[in-house]
């Protein structure tokens, strides 16, 4: 387990100091996160290294997951799509398995934690256990254009908790509750984003059967067509034309995800058309996927839509140059032209990809302007303390805290 110091040469002794000054205040209350997956997408890689530092910190942080059958997590995977803003056919029955499965879980999972931080809408209507304990709806997904009808149902949740939390200022709604903006980050000493010694990245490399004789570039996702992975194809196609470059999708599945197969059975079938792209279904292994961000000449994120996007994140820190759209949270990461390149088609993709792969001192620069941006934003340190605060605001809350 790494220990709170280990990040002082990173982010500076004063921030270390302020986390265990906030760490003291919180002694004695039990912090429970609630969410649907441990295994597989940004939630679950935050609190896997949250949570722990947050005990190094005194805080006792704990961290319980809901139980569903395949039918209660497609539906919930509609409403994630459906909040993003994607057309779904949410019917009658659905919200019904969506109530019976949560009426379960209010069943059995004990929620006396002193604050229960409970993520996105799958444990949502846990709420209704609320006693006099202090209760967080942390929403990571992108609500700026929700389906009214599914905003509705949630709602009669959300009015319950005592906060809410966005990750961007345009996922804002108007709510009865306070809502703070914090979002999230990514561990630089985690096996996901630690340095790695040379010999490892080339283990992966021949594992994956991957050579670098040619540039690489890298998108790694979730097969969801959220992140529109055939987009990527179309413009790696695009560029390929011109650079003599070579395409890898990388992705594994979420236990709350049930689309992942089908996605990827398509992107599989339309790579067939096109040389030099490897589709690659990962083990969960933190280490590989560092390995190919580390391995690639230019990261893609072409998301349609998009919570915050620690792809992003992980690839900058990395100092890769980073093309990704200007959806959810990637444009908090990526300033235009100095910290990466946002795009909003699969041409300016292209256009951005071969921009980069034709000018490496262009891309090293912004690589590295990306490096900084997220050790002075999006680094695992500013998000703790900001949760801390957050929780010591619930017990002020007349006051008006700024984080
Ligand atoms: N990830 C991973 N293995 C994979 C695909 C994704 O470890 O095969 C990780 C990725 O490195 C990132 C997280 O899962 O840390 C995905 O978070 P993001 O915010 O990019 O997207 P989400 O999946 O939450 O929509």
């Amino acid at each position: 387990m790494v220990r709170i110091e280990e990040y002082i040469p990173i982010v500076g002794q004063a921030i270390i100091d302020d986390l265990r000054l906030l760490g003291e205040k919180l002694k004695g209350k039990v912090i429970q996160n609630i969410n649907s997956t441990s295994v597989g997408g940004g939630v679950a890689e935050i609190l896997n290294r949250m949570v722990p530092l947050l005990m190094e910190l005194s805080v006792e942080a704990r961290w319980d997951i809901i139980k569903g059958g395949e039918q209660f997590f497609e539906i919930t995977k509609k409403f994630h799509n459906a909040l993003h803003g994607k057309p779904e056919n949410i019917t009658k029955n659905d919200f019904d398995i969506f109530l019976e499965a949560s009426r379960k879980n209010i069943e059995e999972l004990d929620t006396k934690g002193d604050i229960v931080f409970v993520h996105d809408p799958q444990p949502i209507a846990l709420i209704k256990k609320k006693t006099s304990n202090k209760w967080i709806w942390r929403c990571h997904v992108d609500i700026s254009n929700p389906n009214k009808r599914l905003w509705q149902f949630l709602m009669n949740f959300i009015v319950d908790y005592d906060s809410a939390v966005f990750s961007a200022p345009s996922f804002s709604q108007t709510l009865p509750i306070r809502q703070f903006l914090i979002p999230p980050s990514i561990d630089p000493l985690s096996d996901k984003n630690k340095e790695l010694a040379p010999d490892i990245i080339e283990t992966v490399l021949e594992k994956y059967n991957i050579t670098k004789d040619k540039p690489i570039i890298t998108q790694i996702s979730r097969f969801d067509r959220l992140k529109d992975p055939l987009g990527v194809i179309e413009a790696y196609a695009q560029v390929k034309k011109y650079i003599n470059c070579q395409l890898i999708l990388a992705g594994g599945g979420a236990t709350d995800d049930p689309e992942g197969v089908k996605v990827l059975e398509e992107v599989k079938e339309k790579a067939k058309q096109f040389k030099d792209v490897h589709i690659l279904l990962l083990p969960q292994n933190d280490i590989e996927v560092n390995a190919l961000q580390r391995v690639s000449s230019v990261i893609i994120q072409k998301s349609l839509k998009e919570g915050f996007g620690l792809t992003v994140a992980e690839a900058l820190w990395k100092a890769k140059p980073v093309v990704a759209s200007n959806v959810g949270g990637i444009p908090l990461q990526i300033k235009h032209k100095f910290s990466g390149l946002l795009c909003h088609s699969i041409d300016g993709a292209a256009f951005a990809l071969k921009q980069f792969l034709n000018s490496p001192e262009y891309a090293k620069k912004l690589g590295e302007n990306g490096r900084e941006h997220i050790r002075n934003n999006f680094l695992i340190t500013r998000h703790i303390k900001d949760y801390m605060l957050l929780f010591l605001s619930l017990y002020h809350p007349e006051d008006v805290v700024y984080l």
